[in-house]
């Protein structure tokens, strides 16, 4: 192995070994990134020597952190980079999508696991620890469990609910307490920095890839802004080592209700973090915030995009290159869009999009995001089971909207027996909860605030299914 080093991207300081539990530099709070000695690499590696290895992030060996023999591996990285020719037709010209969608556990991060738990090897850890219930822990308890290693995920609030089921998939145990107050095993924290040295190696395959050259463009979604670290610097360790001899350019995306670094580069503060279905990548305050805001001021843009308009990149994807991405892997496409119709990126531009994680790891959204189709509908209609009251609900409902007194009422006559607002407002919770009716609106009655319900699309082809029976 090569002599390495740890230096803060922000202050410049230089550690011997990883400076902090989180990874960050201990005197600024800056991103630390893992450097090696350039000059003895130049002459020991070349491009001959990649290509003759085999097609695995692994081949780049001289350029990680850890010896090959300790690289814990379930076929990550080495993903496909594929020219994107129907959506070429739409957007720009050159588009090429990195389908990371295509790691073992459907996400980017499994490079980063892949160095780190193999580092934790080398260490002799028997066991790790994350307090990043997402993706990212989902990746760690799938490498832990290859390594034998015990994995344990610390979780403090409401997270994706798939999410946590992959994490106990893969048998990591979930906690309900801090990573500060776990004293056992080796702490793994989204700044980590052998796991930017694992993310890097997506960089190094584009460029291989595009045979050793580098595209205009590189578009990725952001949350504490690591993937964009890593990025920038796989590039510029190519370029370091004469590899290649320019860099791209990076455009990070970020969801419009918690955008902190499109916030930081145009010189305000952020204030508000709400996401319903990116959750990987709102994140309010990023660790990697200085770095990113350094990166991009030097070369790139940064971007905020809605949520609907990452349900439609969703289904582009999908419907136009046969890539199921979850949102937050969506919304880079999202943000192509955007910065295409502002002018931000040229027609004949080389763009490359990294699509970062699987849509089959985030089904809750699909189901919200196309239940419109019936054939789903009608389908997940048959294994729908509606007692006789909920039927009466939607066959009203389907009428025209309705708050729940006046349900009641209906409901009295309809059944002819009486049945209690406390009912009826229990069976409308149901309903709304299995996403068959909805909010309307709200009317005043007699000085009183009511909510009024209508059906959703879904509960107008349920109660279409069940009236067809
Ligand atoms: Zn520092």
């Amino acid at each position: 192995m090569n002599n390495k080093h740890f230096e803060c991207l922000i202050c410049g300081r230089r550690y011997e070994s990883q400076p902090s539990t989180e990874g960050l530099c201990p005197m600024c709070g800056g991103t630390v990134i893992i450097q090696y000695n350039y000059d003895n690499l130049r002459s020991a590696i070349g491009k001959e020597i990649f290509i003759s290895r085999q097609d695995s992030m692994w081949r780049y060996g001289e350029l990680l952190p850890i010896p090959i023999e300790y690289s814990v591996s379930i076929g990550e990285g080495w993903t496909p980079l594929h020219r994107a020719i129907r959506l070429s037709e739409v957007l720009v010209r050159n588009l090429l999508i990195k389908n990371e969608t295509l790691n073992p556990t459907g996400s980017f991060l499994d490079r980063g696991a892949s160095v780190v738990i193999g580092y934790a090897k080398m260490r002799r850890f028997s066991s790790v620890h994350t307090d990043i219930p997402g993706n990212l822990a989902a990746s760690l308890a799938a490498y832990a469990a290859r390594a034998g290693m015990k994995c344990v995920v610390h979780v403090r609030e409401v997270f994706d609910q798939a999410k946590i089921y992959q994490i106990l998939s893969y048998g990591a145990e979930l906690q309900l307490s801090s990573a500060a107050d776990f004293h056992e095993g080796y702490y793994i924290g989204p700044a980590n920095p052998y796991v930017l040295e694992g993310v890097k190696t997506i960089a190094f395959e584009i460029a291989e890839q595009l045979s050793w050259r580098v595209p205009d463009w590189v578009i990725i979604p952001a949350g504490n802004g690591g993937l964009l670290i890593s990025l920038w610097k796989g590039f510029w360790e190519l370029r370091e080592l004469n590899l290649v001899n320019s860099m791209p350019k990076f455009a990070i995306t970020q969801l419009s209700s918690c955008n902190p670094i499109v916030k930081a580069i145009g010189g305000e503060k952020s204030s508000r973090c709400i996401s319903t279905i990116a959750k990987d990548i709102a994140i309010p305050k990023p660790l990697h915030l200085r770095a990113a805001v350094k990166v991009l001021k030097d070369r790139g843009v940064a971007t905020s995009v809605t949520e609907e308009e990452i349900i439609s990149s969703m289904k582009l994807l999908a419907r136009y290159e046969g890539i199921l991405a979850e949102p937050a892997a969506a919304a880079a496409l999202a943000g192509l869009k955007k910065l295409i119709e502002n002018g931000v990126m040229d027609q004949g531009d080389e763009v490359v999009i990294v699509i970062t994680g699987s849509g089959l790891k985030d089904p809750s959204t699909i189901v919200k995001s196309f239940s419109e189709y019936s054939i789903t509908g009608l389908l997940s209609a048959k294994n729908t089971r509606l007692g006789k009251t909920k039927l009466l609900i939607l066959k009203l409902l389907a009428n025209s909207p309705h708050h729940g007194y006046e349900l009641m009422k209906l409901l009295q006559i309809e059944l002819g027996s009486k049945i209690t607002t406390t009912t009826v407002y229990q069976h409308l919770k149901e309903l709304e909860n299995m996403g068959l009716i909805e909010l309307a609106g709200v009317s005043r009655i007699g000085g009183k605030y009511r909510k009024l319900y209508k059906l959703t699309r879904r509960g107008e082809l349920i109660l279409k299914a069940f009236s067809e029976e």
